[in-house]
């Protein structure tokens, strides 16, 4: 789960991590009484959206007075920012995170992240802040600097001095610094946050650090012991197949490919995805159905996964334990007549009850392709969705 600037400036300063004073606005006026409550004759009007790469899409203004504010909060609100994260349709801006303006010499970039290869939090910093980092990683690899913790998660002091001095900053700002990464760390500790990213951290005129934005990421899967941290979603930016997926207790990943499917068990999700990539098609999505579920979970997922205009064929790859294959073929009959589905249809179950769901497949008299093992199914529905597409 993603949560604002705001929000996530709301936790660094919890933590103790300097960020300048601001203000959340959702009407021109309240950004003109926020602003009037700034110290400071500038101001930095800022878009509060999930993606990035705001400031080149026009969401972050920098304003001299109260009337630019006006102007700026007058453009941007209610507008559809579109930047390079996320996606051609952009997202409506509701609110307006407005800021005391900051003077600044030097931009850095700073970041706490899970390494999912090393199974473990890092810390990454670099001196070419302000900039999308994935490009400095590819441009100029050795201008980013890694830690991590030792075996028993303790990441060091020396460890974060270690990279703020490859990173060209004085022995103050190392001090503040290392001060930062540290409350960084601990704040993804204590709340599984999965990412925490300053970027830019600033050095302002007088040589101070301090957070100009902040982005934050948590494990959806420990939202449970995190209610505060849950409360701070934000439903106006996930996308309907999010929305609808969490409702139905789905776990479904929307991706770029044409295959649709519907598997139970998130390793065989995986496996399935593998598997059409193998006989060289793409996968539409990642859905785990989930062990429970019963015939009408099955007809959901069907009508979830049916709604991207992108699956133009279908594979639904089932391992019958608690969930029986008979009730799995009910549900994928019963969906293919309620939705009236014309996409080639393979299913490949295996498991409990496996010779009644054939039957009902078959004596369905819907055009259902059956297979036996997974490579069959996925060259099959690899196949018949190229045919289908020509
Ligand atoms: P992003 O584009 O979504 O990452 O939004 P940021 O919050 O990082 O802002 C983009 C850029 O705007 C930053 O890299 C800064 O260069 C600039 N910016 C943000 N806040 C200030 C500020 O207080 N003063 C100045 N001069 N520039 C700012
Ligand atoms: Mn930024």
């Amino acid at each position: 789960m993603n949560i604002h600037e705001y929000q996530a400036k709301e936790l660094l300063r919890r933590y103790g991590v300097p960020v300048p004073e601001g203000r959340v606005a959702a009407t021109v006026a309240e950004a003109v009484a926020a602003s009037n409550q700034l110290p400071g004759p500038v101001r930095v009007v800022k878009a509060q959206i999930h993606a990035g790469g705001r400031g080149k899409a026009g969401g972050v203004r920098l304003c001299r007075d109260v009337t630019e504010v006006e102007a700026a909060a007058a453009a941007v609100l209610g507008s559809r920012l579109v930047t390079h994260q996320n996606g051609p349709d952009g997202t409506v801006v509701r609110k307006l995170w407005i800021e005391q303006g900051t003077e600044i010499a030097d931009e850095l970039y700073l970041a706490v992240v899970l390494d999912p290869a090393r199974e473990s939090l890092c810390v990454v910093a670099s001196p070419s802040g302000g900039m999308d980092i994935e490009a400095v990683a590819a441009e100029t690899p050795e201008r980013i600097h890694v830690a991590f913790p030792d075996a028993a998660g303790k990441l060091w002091p020396h460890q974060a001095r270690e990279i703020l001095f490859a990173c060209g900053l004085n022995a103050r700002q190392v001090a503040a610094g290392t001060d930062i990464i540290l409350k960084l760390y601990l704040l993804c500790l204590d709340t599984d946050a999965t990412l925490a990213e300053i970027n830019p951290l600033a050095v302002d005129a007088e040589g101070r650090l301090l957070a100009l934005d902040a982005k934050m990421n948590f494990d959806d899967s420990a939202l449970g012991r995190h209610p505060d941290i849950a409360e701070l979603a934000d439903p106006g930016e996930a996308d309907a197949w999010e929305l609808r997926s969490a409702e139905l207790g789905i776990s479904y990943v929307r991706l770029g490919g044409s295959i649709g499917t519907l598997v139970n068990g998130a390793g065989l999700a995986m496996a399935t995805m593998d598997a059409i990539a193998q006989a060289g098609g793409e996968a539409a999505n990642f859905l785990d159905a989930g062990g429970g579920a019963d015939a009408s979970r099955i007809s959901a997922g069907f009508a979830l996964m049916l709604s991207d205009p992108n699956v133009r064929g279908i594979l639904v790859n089932i391992f019958g334990g608690i969930l029986r294959c008979d009730i799995v073929a009910e549900g994928v009959v019963q969906a293919a007549r309620e939705l009236d589905l014309q996409l080639p249809l393979v299913v490949r179950m295996e498991g409990t009850n496996v010779d009644q769901a054939r039957a009902i497949l078959a004596e369905s008299g819907l055009a259902i392709h059956t297979a036996v093992t997974m490579t069959e199914a996925a060259a099959m529905v690899v196949e018949l969705t190229k045919e289908g597409m020509q």
